[in-house]
């Protein structure tokens, strides 16, 4: 018997490095898991516990055993708490966890470390202690008092909860993290059945088996941190992915009310509060503008779309790309959909920032020369189709070159700018104005006979004649010169460009400001 008990002590021993190691491990550890630091608490707490235990089995007298018992009561009762509060951050169930809550579940280990030590006084922990007779070595027993069944009953409380907590989540876990899961419901089923078997006496020798449990269980610890990667990470509950997403999450039910938001949907939905479960989508769109509620009649819910829509949030406009997706049961029948809302203003204003400048001249504001090209072939090809009449013309700014060189290359780009802004007020809707290249610009005359078209030449010369231009230093005038033609279906845009250029030499020839015809029979001056 002498040596079973010295074995058995030299086993709780070990157990208690073991827990020792297990504590300095995980606090050395780099880890991202939120629930380390209940876990070196835990480790630490099993610690103190089993060593003391392997001391109150050596000794020889009732006074050292209890000495060594309120030892063990510095750890013991901080074990289960501190067990759950890790299974909690374990299982991503942390927000739970709140300041307070913390306080009142350390309060009662707290409460019962000070009980054992006070326990003299007032003999509320043990009624009494005394040596057994029946134990191979000097072993004590006791007699509970209340507040005993207090700490007992709230140690496999938190146990107990612990494990309901891992099982209720084995399902939701994903499979890398099952082998960990197993692995801590193991470290929290086998010393709380242990624990059982001692209360009701059934253990080997009526001898507490948890120590030497807890040595297998952080053996198990060990193995599967250095092996399994446990404490390293731990998995994110889908619960706080929905929480913490950057893109607003609506899940909507079948009949297409809302059932839950996430909070950057209310943070993209004006107004959106709890209030609104429960509400059909169209409530929550209303505010958003014409496009938002035009989405709701339009898009069907039960088919997986994609739309961006301008919405109005406040005075600004925002764009936000919606994603609806319907969410089925597992049996495969709609449950509802879920909507997800995308903020793409950043990219929607880059995109139409890019837009502008690939398609614009940057001084003039005008089409730029690939631009206008693009958009007079796309003129041309809808008036061979459908019929009617268009016309071209092209204008040149006369002797530019003096301007530049008289007054400098600003006061020429002025010049531009204000022949733009005068042809800008003539023309018509429809009408495509175009930068063709330097001081030459370019007109698309959609639904335009000749006459027409020449007629609106001589105008937009005259209105750049008439008008003149202000300079720093003085009035000047400016002119341009015209060349204009018909274009007769089937003929391609840059042949019938260069028709219009032969037109605006001979305007040119003839001494500028003038406008001039290509016609079948060659070049003929308007009017
Ligand atoms: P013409 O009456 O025969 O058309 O004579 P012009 O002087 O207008 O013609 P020319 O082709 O000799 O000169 C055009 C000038 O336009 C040359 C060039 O430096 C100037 N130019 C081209 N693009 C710009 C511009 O963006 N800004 C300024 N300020 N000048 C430009
Ligand atoms: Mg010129
Ligand atoms: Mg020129």
């Amino acid at each position: 018997m002498g040596t079973f008990i010295s074995t058995y002590i030299v086993i709780v021993a070990i157990s208690g490095v073991l827990s020792a190691l297990l504590a300095l491990f995980a606090y050395f550890k780099d880890t991202d898991f939120s629930g380390i630091k209940a876990f070196i608490v835990s480790s630490c707490a099993s610690a103190i516990y089993t060593f003391a235990f392997a001391f109150e089995l050596s000794s020889g007298s009732l006074s050292q055993i209890s000495l060594w018992t309120k030892v063990e009561y510095i750890g013991m009762p901080f074990i289960a708490p501190s067990s759950l509060l890790m299974v909690l951050h374990f299982v991503g169930m942390d927000r739970l966890i709140t300041k307070s809550r913390l306080i009142w579940l350390y309060s009662i280990p707290c409460m019962t470390t000070a009980l054992v030590w006070t326990n003299d006084y007032h003999h509320l922990f043990y009624r009494s202690i005394y040596l057994r007779t029946d134990s191979p070595a000097p072993l004590a027993d006791i007699v509970m008092g209340p507040a005993y069944i207090v700490h007992g009953s709230f140690t496999f409380g938190c146990l107990l909860a612990g494990t309901v907590v891992m099982l209720y989540q084995w399902n939701r876990m994903k499979q890398v993290y099952r082998r960990q899961l197993v692995t801590l419901l193991l470290g929290l089923l086998l010393p709380t059945l242990g624990a059982f078997l001692y209360l009701i006496g059934l253990s080997p020798y009526n001898m507490d088996p948890v120590p030497i449990i807890m040595s297998i269980t952080s053996t198990l610890y060990i193995w599967a941190i250095l092996s399994r990667g446990m404490l390293t990470a731990a998995p994110i509950a889908r619960g706080s992915l929905f929480e913490s997403m950057r893109d607003g999450v609506l899940v909507m039910d079948r009949s297409d009310r809302l059932i839950d938001y996430n909070p950057a949907a209310a943070g993209m939905i004006r107004g959106l509060d709890a209030s609104y479960i429960g509400h059909p989508l169209i409530r929550l769109f209303l505010t958003a503008g014409k496009d938002a509620v035009a989405y709701v009649m339009e898009a069907d819910p039960l088919v997986q779309e994609e739309r961006e829509l301008e919405w109005e949030k406040g005075d600004d406009i925002c764009y936000y790309e919606i994603r609806s997706s319907p969410v089925r049961k597992r049996g495969g029948q709609i449950a509802g959909r879920m909507i997800m809302l995308i903020d793409v203003t950043e990219r929607k204003r880059m995109q139409d920032k890019l837009r502008q400048l690939a398609t614009t001249d940057s001084l003039t504001g005008i089409c730029n020369r690939l631009h206008f090209m693009e958009r007079s072939a796309r003129e041309l090809e809808r008036r061979d189709t459908e019929g009617g009449n268009l016309s071209l013309a092209l204008f040149d700014v006369d002797h530019f070159k003096s301007i530049n060189d008289r007054y400098g290359h600003s006061c020429g780009d002025m010049a531009l700018r204000h022949i733009t802004e005068v042809c800008q007020g003539l023309l018509r809707q429809g009408d495509i104005f175009g930068r063709y290249g330097g001081e030459e610009f370019v007109l698309c005359l959609p639904d335009t006979p000749l006459e027409e078209a020449a007629k609106l030449a001589d105008v937009l010369r005259a209105a750049v004649e008439v008008e003149g231009l202000r300079l720093p230093q003085g009035w000047i005038s400016v002119t341009v010169s015209f060349g204009v033609v018909f274009a007769e279906p089937g003929k391609p845009l840059e042949e019938l460009l260069k028709e219009a250029d032969h037109a605006l030499y001979a305007s040119k020839r003839s001494g500028r400001n003038t406008v001039h015809l290509a016609v079948e029979h060659g070049l003929v001056r308007f009017p």
